[in-house]
């Protein structure tokens, strides 16, 4: 299994992907976040008319 690198889109923080566990999110348009930032867009989407 490969170690795969990727970087938060938002804050740049670096993203491993470990024994298939990747410690962030993708999106389905293929931008990575921390699990961080997911959580403040994921938040932001699910009010988008607040
Ligand atoms: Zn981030």
């Amino acid at each position: 299994m490969q170690e795969k690198v990727n970087v938060c889109h938002s804050c740049g923080k670096k993203l491993f992907c470990l024994g298939g566990f990747f410690n962030g999110v993708i999106l389905e348009n293929k931008q990575t976040y921390c699990f961080d930032c997911y959580d403040y867009i994921s938040k932001d989407e699910k009010n988008p008319q607040n």
